[in-house]
Formats: C-alpha cells, structure tokens, sequence
C-alpha cells in the first residue's frame, strides 16, 4: 500500500468511527465542525487520486446519485409479514400452540418495539454493504441502495468480520426531532407541512435524487438478521454480534423466559413510549431459539414464531351521514360509512370500512349516530362503535342493503359467510369489469399498456366482456376509443399478446377463482401442473393437498363445473394462454416420492429446511406439519423436537436422516 492509499484508509476509518459513535453511540467525540475538516481532507484525497475511489467511503454519505426508475429485485428470502394480536389472550393462544408444536413449554423469548416506518432488507457481502431492497410486496422490492448510502447510522463497511453473506432487515424510521424540524421549515418556506414520519420516512426512500435523501434526518433500527448458516443458536445473540459489528440495534430489547414476563414488558411500554424519540405501534415478541424458529416455520403469510402486539389505536368520535355498499370483483359487498370528516392519525377520515351486516347489526350503528373511528395498522380506518349517548330520539336501526348497487339483483349470503354476495356472476357489470382488472394486474397477467380504467371503457363500448376477449380484440377495433392513439393501441396489443408468456402459476392466479390467492395457486400449479388435471380434480383430491382446505376445493369445484368457465379457459388455451407447467419448471421435478407424506424436524447439515421441503415437493412427495398414522417418513435433523420424537416412536413412524432421504432420490 502506498503512503497516500494509507492515509486515505486511515482518514476512512478514522471518519466511519466517528460516524458510529455520533449516529449509533449517539455520543459524539469530536466537534461537527473538526469532523467536516476531516471529511473535506478526505474528499480532497479522494478527487486527486481517483485510483482509490470506494463506494463505501464515509464520503460517499452525501449522495447525489440519480435515480429514475427504482430497479425490482427478487427477495432472495420472502419477506413476511407478522401475525398480529391485540389482548392477552391472542398472546397465550398464541404461546400454547408453540408450545404444541414443540413439545415443551420451556421457551425462552424476546422482546421487542415495533417501529414504525418502512421496512428496508439489507444484504451485505464480505463485510460491505452490496444492496438495499424495500419490503414491496414481500417477494420483490426496489433497489433504494443509492439512498440508503446517505442514512448515516447504516454501515457501509463492518467494523469486524461478521458472517460472510448475509442479509438483515430493519426499519427506516424518521425521529419526532427530525421530523419536526423538516415541517418546521416547510412551514417557513410556506410550504404543506408532512403528515406523520412514518409516511416521510418511507417517501424519502423513494426521492430521486439522494443528495436530498442525505438531507433527511433518516435512522435504521434493525431487528432481523437472516443467513443460510446462522453461527448462533438464538436470536437475541445474533441481534447482540450485530450491534457490535456496528449495526443500531435498539437497547430495549429484551429477552424473558415466559409470557408473564412478556406482559410486563408491553405494560412498560403501552405509557413509556409516548417519552421514546420515534414512533412505536406495538411490542413483537419472537421465539428466541433459532432452531425453534426453524421448527415452527412459516404460515403462508407470516413466521409461527413471531407475532406482534399492537397498543390500542388513535380514536376520533365523528357523525356517520351515510352508509353506501359497494361490489368486489367477487361479488362481495362491503359496506362503508361516510363520515363527517375528522382528523385522525395525521390524515382527514371521510369514510371508514363497517366489515359487513353483522358488523353493523352487532354494534347497533346507524346513520346519524356518533360513532367512533379508529386507525389501526391497517390503511383504511373502521367504525369500532357508537357514542348511545349521543343518538338521535328518531334513530332507526340500519336495514341492510337487500339488492346489489350495481344491477340490482337481490343479495344472497350463505350460511358461514360473513359477507353478501350479488349473485349475477356474468351479469354485474363490477364484477365483469372487476375480474378483467383482476385479471391484467401486475402480480397476475401484468399487462401493459392496459389499465383498469381503459378495461371500463373496453366493456362499455361492448368490446370486452370476459378476460378471454382480451386476446380478440384489434387494433383498429381500439384506436376510435376516446383517448386512443395508435400508438397506444398498439402497446395494448402487444402487453396482450406478451402476456401469453406468463407462467401457469400466475395464469391461474389471474383467473380469479375465490379464495385462490397468489400462494394457493403457486401450490395448486405445482401439484396439478396443468389447468385440464386441475379441473378434472375431484373435491377429495383438492382437499389431500397440503395446505388446500374445503373453502378453497369447494371454490375450485365450482369454477370447473362452470361451463363458462370451461369455455373461457378453451379460449385462452386456443390463444397460446400457458395453461401447463412449462417444461422447463418441469425438468426438475420427478414422481419418485408420490403418495410418501413427510414430516421434517431439527436443523440439517447439507440444505436447509425450506431447501429440503421444496425437493419433497419437487419429486412429488407431500410435506405435513405433524406426525400422524399417516405419515410415512420423519426427517430428523439436528435438535428434533423431543414431542415429536415420541410421537414417531408411539406411532411406529420411521425417522430417518438426511442422507437416507438423499438416497431416496437416486
Ligand atoms: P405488518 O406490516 O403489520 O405485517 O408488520 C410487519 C412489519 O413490522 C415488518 O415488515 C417490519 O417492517 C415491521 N417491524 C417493526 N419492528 C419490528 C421488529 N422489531 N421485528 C420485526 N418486524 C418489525
Ligand atoms: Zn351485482
């Protein structure tokens, strides 16, 4: 190394040290004043000897990197939600079925706040920061990575050697103090002030332009860390080696042996928050023991390991003026109340959800009652109930809509269901417009050059009136439509015709059947592989599958037995609609393991466990969650639940190791 390239690394370590203790420590060594000569000196150094440019020096910070488009990465590992609970109770239900699943109640956990912000996936590779990645849907995000450079507290390097390649997630939040600042100066320059930090917080990730972004008073608190081979076996030691490497992690973490102690926490922190410098909307609480994560998984939306606990939520009292329904592409009606509009959670309420009749019927809530308006962690605000106080003398209770708003067929509700339901299947323009829209959304056929807006203007003019008509329409059929260019029909032709690529899963997910969300059809795909096995499925055959219950067999045995439906899907086939499993998602799969139920438990050495369920499924075995008489195989790893491991001997199940499975395969 040359005495020049030394001096650089030292002024680069010097200044990343500084940033610590100012941006993490929160305790500050020297004077800003002192830091900027430093950082100047190193600029300087940096722009004359180009040669030892790094995109990871502490002068990098200051951005100014454009960004037009935010590129859409894949997740390498899904980004789940949480599953939420909001009494003591959901908290030991939720204990007890942990406690079921692995066969002791001796499970430690931790304790943590729930910031509030936007939540950001960070992967390092050898100790530097390679990728920043907002949650998005969970499955793909956006590379903000030029923006995240600029939040101080983020290390761009590690301080030690940590785990190779890694990736660990936390929360980009914006403090009251920062927050208030900037409105305070929007103010003065005569500008709208922000709504709430939280919204701030996760538009800054979204600027464009990353000087701006460095402008911003931004913090990460990081709580995940997520690797292939974690070194450590519980979380709140993966969480305390982070925080050393340098990462802010917050110092109210906890870790407690029981759910009593879990109370106290929340109890502490339901009042101490209110004095914390950022926003909290509840407590999570995770199972400490990564090995028991690793047993209890995953739900298909969220980990059985962790939930969260969320405080009691901002209300308002306002006047409910009307209640109008409205029709989902499913035919579902959803009530929503009308409100005089009331300021709540830093945002104007006009309307708010009423969930259904018996909703309504259950609260007694009627036009012209003051009622009260929450906002909780969902988007939409609800009416959680009446001030009786205040009712009026002439109140009359809520007659339920009988008649659909938009073609007015007469309502039907089936016993279990909580909703109405219009009937007119093929009729009711909302729904027939509602399942085109459903149809070319992104996650389903994604098709571009065509919104929904433009799909209400192609049912009006008569030329659309199902998703297979899509697929007929000319461009000369389109250019005479209001708003219309031939440039512009030709690019709804051509995202038409593009949409023909779109694999199976996804196709079958666009075709709206109820219940068949994007996981369910992932599922359905990969074990009936083509639309024809699917439909030909009897309601015994769909409900053996893994994870398909009677709701959702029912659902798809309805669907099939529709001969629309069956027309619309020969349509979409004559088109060139991939309808099957292509070969190439094919090539890796075989039958061997057909009929053969798996349970896997414990930690493995050469895969892991996720690793391990998708060759099951791959070679057409099926994986459970429990052992029972019909288990054919345990795999047991590392750390097998010990209940399970008396239930295998109870009933005669063969346990086996990983190597045996592996000799299965071949
Ligand atoms: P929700 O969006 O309500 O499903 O809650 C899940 C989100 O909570 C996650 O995506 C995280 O962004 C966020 N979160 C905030 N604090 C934590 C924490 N301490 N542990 C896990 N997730 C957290
Ligand atoms: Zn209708």
């Amino acid at each position: 190394m040359t005495d020049i390239q030394q001096k650089i690394e030292a002024l680069r370590d010097e200044l990343r040290q500084h940033n610590y203790n100012y941006y993490v420590l929160d305790n500050a060594t020297i004077s800003d004043y002192e830091f900027d000569i430093k950082l100047q000196e190193l600029q300087e150094l940096e722009n004359k000897y180009p040669e030892f440019f790094d995109p990871n020096s502490p002068t990098q910070r200051v951005g100014g990197e454009i960004t037009k488009n935010f590129e859409t990465v894949t997740h390498k590992n899904r980004m789940y939600s949480l599953s939420n609970s909001y009494s003591k109770e959901d908290l030991i239900d939720w204990e007890k079925r942990i406690q079921k699943i692995l066969g002791t109640d001796k499970v430690e956990y931790t304790c943590e706040l729930k910031y509030d912000g936007a939540s950001i996936n960070l992967t390092y590779e050898n100790g530097v920061l390679k990728s920043a990645v907002t949650r998005g849907d969970g499955f793909q995000g956006d590379d903000v990575t030029a923006n995240i450079k600029t939040i101080r507290s983020i290390p761009l390097q590690l301080k030690h050697n940590f785990i190779d390649s890694f990736e660990i997630r936390g929360e980009i939040i914006l403090p009251f103090k920062g927050f208030n600042e900037m409105n305070a100066a929007r103010i003065e320059a005569g500008e709208d002030p922000y709504m709430n930090p939280r919204n701030t917080a996760s538009g800054s990730l979204k600027l464009q332009d990353s000087a701006e972004v460095a402008n911003r008073p931004l913090d990460c608190l990081l709580y995940h860390v997520v690797a292939d081979r974690q070194p450590f076996k519980t979380h709140a030691a993966s969480l305390e080696n982070a925080k050393k490497v340098g990462f802010k992690i917050p110092d109210n973490f906890k870790v407690v042996k029981s759910i009593d102690v879990v109370f106290d926490y929340i109890n502490y922190w339901d009042t101490e928050r209110f004095n914390l410098p950022y926003e909290t909307d509840g407590v999570v609480v995770k199972v400490n023991s990564l090995a028991y994560q690793d047993e209890l998984g995953y739900t298909a939306k969220a980990p059985r390991w962790a939930i969260a606990y969320k405080f009691k939520a901002e209300q308002k009292n306002t006047v409910l003026k009307s209640i109008s329904y409205q029709v989902g592409r499913t035919g579902a009606i959803t009530p929503v109340a009308n409100l005089e509009p009331v300021a709540l959670a830093g945002t104007i309420v006009k309307r708010a959800s009423l969930h259904n009749a018996d909703q309504i019927a259950k609260l007694d809530i009627r036009v012209n009652d003051t009622v009260f308006v929450e906002k909780g962690g969902e988007i939409i605000p609800k009416v959680v109930g009446v001030d009786f106080a205040k009712r009026q003398a002439d109140s009359k209770p809520t007659i339920y809509a009988t008649h659909c708003p938009d073609c007015n067929t007469a309502l039907v509700r089936k016993d279990g269901d909580a909703k109405h339901y219009c009937p007119n299947e093929y009729g009711c323009p909302t729904q027939i417009t509602g399942r085109i829209q459903h149809f070319i959304s992104r996650k389903a056929m994604d098709i571009d050059g065509l919104g929904a807006e433009t799909v209400e203007l192609l049912f009006k003019e008569n030329l659309i009136t199902n998703y297979a008509d899509l697929y007929d329409l000319k461009v000369e059929q389109i250019i005479p439509l209001e708003r219309m260019a031939e440039k512009s029909a030709e690019n709804m032709i051509k995202g038409i015709e593009k949409s023909k690529e779109i694999p199976f899963e996804r196709v079958l997910f666009a075709l709206g059947i109820r219940f068949v969300g994007e996981t369910v059809a992932k599922k359905l795909a990969k074990h009936f592989k083509s639309i024809d096995s699917l439909m030909k499925a009897s309601f015994e055959e769909l409900i053996a599958v893994d994870e398909i219950g009677e709701r959702i067999a029912e659902s798809i045995v309805n669907f099939s037995n529709n001969l629309v439906n069956i027309q619309l899907i020969d349509r979409l086939k004559s088109y060139g609609v991939q309808l099957q499993l292509s070969a190439e998602s094919l090539e890796n799969q075989t039958e061997i393991l057909q009929g053969k139920i798996f349970v896997v438990s414990g930690v493995f050495a050469k895969m892991s466990r996720n690793e391990l369920k998708k060759s099951i499924e791959d070679n057409g075995g099926k994986v459970s969650s429990s052992i029972s008489k019909k288990t054919t195989y345990i795999i047991a790893g590392e750390n097998m639940g010990p209940s399970k491991r008396t239930k295998a001997d109870e009933l005669k199940i063969p346990v086996i190791s990983e190597d045996d499975y592996l000799n299965m395969l071949v």
